[in-house]
């Protein structure tokens, strides 16, 4: 199978990431990336902390600038971010501060460029409630944010997400803090969206590796493997820096070929 598809400019990927380096001043986070992710592919990353999954994703966003190498969303560089939603690390929100769940969701549908004294439309609270449904949190809207269990709080946070449509979701480790049972539940909404939009999943949990993403991309600074999600104990000891437990309980068992070099 060729894992770095061609890039067709007929039918480009929903990502192509060429030699993608990222500095933070002269702090190195990631060098020399090259990746396409398919139109509705699911692709699962994983890789040690500091390994540089989130600048990944905050580049693709455009959030941060970029050191070298470009970056191309269904064909175009740049500017084309409105295509993505991004569903950000639990921890990374603040989850004291006095909103409603549906007051949330309804900040999803503001774009850039709007007045600060925007009023949301009577279709954008419709929107909101289609969503609530979707992922099946409608009976939590008035609820305040605080008040949310953590499988409820991701939940929302994908809902949010999806409030612009996107043709690709980021998530950042969507269950990180959730239990066995709503850990199904996310994942299972994954598997529906994935019909409709591409996903890209930053996880650290193996049970997504061996069961749930179609494709696996392992980031350790640079891009240590790209291709089929198995797993082989030798390459994941490799990527962590020490030995990683690869029991996963009630899925098959996968085996990772040898990592393939290079753009
Ligand atoms: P991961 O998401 O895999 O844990 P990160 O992308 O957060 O990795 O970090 C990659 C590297 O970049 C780490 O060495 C981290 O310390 C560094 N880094 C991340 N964000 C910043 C920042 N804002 N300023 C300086 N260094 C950063």
């Amino acid at each position: 199978m060729n894992k770095h598809k061609e890039n067709n400019s007929e039918n480009p990927p929903a990502l192509h990431i060429d030699n993608l380096s990222v500095y933070y001043g002269q702090t190195l986070a990631i060098e020399g990336v090259c990746l396409d992710v398919r139109d509705h592919e699911y692709l699962g990353i994983i890789g040690p902390n500091g390994g540089g999954k989130s600048t990944l994703l905050k580049a693709i966003l455009g959030l941060i600038p970029i050191t070298g190498g470009k970056i191309q969303i269904y064909g175009k560089e740049g500017g084309s971010t409105e295509v993505i939603g991004y569903v950000p690390q639990f921890s990374s929100v603040d989850k004291k501060f006095p909103i409603t769940l549906f007051e949330v969701v309804l900040t999803g549908r503001l774009k850039k460029g709007l007045s600060p004294f925007y009023r949301y439309s009577e279709k954008d609270k419709q929107i909101t409630n289609e969503l609530l449904k979707r992922v099946g949190i409608s009976h939590l809207a008035k609820r305040q944010i605080s008040q949310l269990s953590g499988g409820e709080f991701q939940r929302m946070l994908i809902a949010r997400a999806l409030a612009i449509n996107p043709k690709i979701l980021l998530l950042d480790e969507p269950t990180a803090s959730v239990d066995a049972s709503s850990r199904e539940q996310i994942y299972s909404l994954l598997s529906e969206l994935n019909k409709d939009m591409t996903i890209i999943l930053v996880t650290h949990d193996l049970l997504a590796i061996s069961s749930q993403v179609h494709s696996l991309a392992c980031l350790n600074e640079r891009l240590v493997y790209h291709g089929e999600p198995e797993i082989n104990q030798h390459i994941v000891n490799h990527l962590y820096g020490c030995p990683v437990d690869l029991i996963a309980h009630g899925v098959p068992h996968r085996v990772l070929h040898e990592h393939e070099e290079g753009c």
